[in-house]
C-alpha cells in the first residue's frame, strides 16, 4: 500500500497497548505523528488503538512480539508495506520476571526469560528495524530503562533502588551498555539513540505502586524520540537531565 504519509513522521512504540508505552504512544500521535502501536495481544491491541483513535491519534496496530524473530520480521514488513519507512523506534516492552530476584536464589529461566524480552528484545528489533529508520530524515531510538540500572545508583545505600533484583535491574544495566555501543557504531549516520528513564510510574509492571502517572513518565520518551538534528546520542536521561550510569 505505502500509504503517502504528508510529511508525517511515522513511529513505533513496542509494548504500546498499556501502561508508559500506551502514553507514549498517545504523545507521539498527539504530535500529528502516524504512530504503529506495537502489541501482542491482538485483542489488546485492538483495544488501545480504538482508545488512541478515539483521543484523535492516527494510531495503526502493528502485530509485535519482541521475543520472537518471525513477529519481529513481519512487524518490519508491515511497515515496509505502509510507509516504506521508520521515523522513530521507541523499545519500550519489557517484563520484570517474578519477584523476589535475590542473586543467590535466583531462578535462571526466569533471568533468561527477562533478558530475551527486555535485552535481546531491544536488539531484535533495533536491527530489524534499521533498515526501515535508515530511510528517515531524522532517524531516533528510544531505549526505555530505568534508574534501577544504574550501577552507581545501586551501589549508593542511600539511593531508591527498589528490591533487590538479579534479572530486572541488570537487564536494564545491560541495556544502558549495548545502548552505548549502538550510539558508538552509528555516531556518524544521523541516528540518535538514547536511554529514558520514566520514574516510578502507576503501571501493571509494579502492581501499581509507583506514584507517577504514566503520561508523566511517557514525557522524556516524547523528548528523545524528538530530539533535533545533532542532539545527543549514548545518554541516559530522567526528566531532570542526565542520570548516573
Ligand atoms: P507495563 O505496564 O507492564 O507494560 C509493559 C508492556 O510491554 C505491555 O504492553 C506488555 O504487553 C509489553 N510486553 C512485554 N513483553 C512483551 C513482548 N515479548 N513483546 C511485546 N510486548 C511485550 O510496563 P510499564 O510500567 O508501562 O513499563 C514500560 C517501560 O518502562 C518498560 O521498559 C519498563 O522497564 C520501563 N520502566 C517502568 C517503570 C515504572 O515505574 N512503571 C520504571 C522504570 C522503567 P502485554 O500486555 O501483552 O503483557
Amino acid at each position: 500500500m505505502n500509504e503517502n504519509t504528508n510529511g508525517r513522521k511515522v513511529a513505533l512504540v513496542t509494548g504500546a497497548n498499556k501502561g508508559i508505552g500506551y502514553e507514549i504512544a498517545a504523545g507521539l500521535g498527539a504530535l500529528g505523528w502516524l504512530v504503529g502501536v506495537g502489541a501482542r495481544d491482538e485483542q489488546r491491541r485492538a483495544d488501545a488503538v480504538a482508545a488512541l483513535r478515539d483521543r484523535g491519534a492516527d494510531a495503526f496496530g502493528v502485530p509485535l512480539d519482541v521475543s520472537d524473530d518471525d513477529s519481529v520480521a513481519a512487524a518490519a514488513a508491515l511497515l515496509t508495506e505502509r510507509h516504506g519507512r521508520l521515523d522513530v523506534l521507541v523499545n519500550n516492552a519489557a517484563v520484570t520476571g517474578g519477584m523476589p530476584q535475590e542473586p543467590t536464589g535466583v531462578d535462571l529461566a526466569e533471568l533468561r526469560a527477562v533478558l530475551e524480552t527486555n535485552v535481546l528484545g531491544v536488539i531484535r528489533v533495533t536491527n530489524t528495524f534499521l533498515p526501515l529508520l535508515r530511510r528517515s530524515a531524522a532517524p531516533r531510538i528510544v531505549n526505555m530503562s530505568s534508574a534501577v540500572g544504574s550501577l552507581a545508583l545501586q551501589s549508593d545505600p542511600d539511593a531508591f533502588t527498589g528490591p533487590t533484583s538479579a534479572a530486572y535491574a541488570p537487564s536494564k544495566t545491560l541495556l544502558n551498555a549495548v545502548t552505548v555501543q549502538y550510539a558508538k557504531e552509528l555516531r556518524d549516520t544521523g541516528i540518535l539513540i538514547n536511554l529514558a528513564c520514566p520514574g516510578y510510574c502507576d503501571t501493571d509492571l509494579n502492581g501499581h505502586r509507583g506514584t507517577r502517572t504514566p503520561a508523566r513518565g511517557a514525557a522524556i520518551a516524547v523528548e528523545l524520540a524528538t530530539l533535533p538534528d545533532g542532539g545527543p546520542t549514548g545518554r541516559f536521561f530522567n526528566e531532570d537531565g542526565p542520570l548516573p550510569w
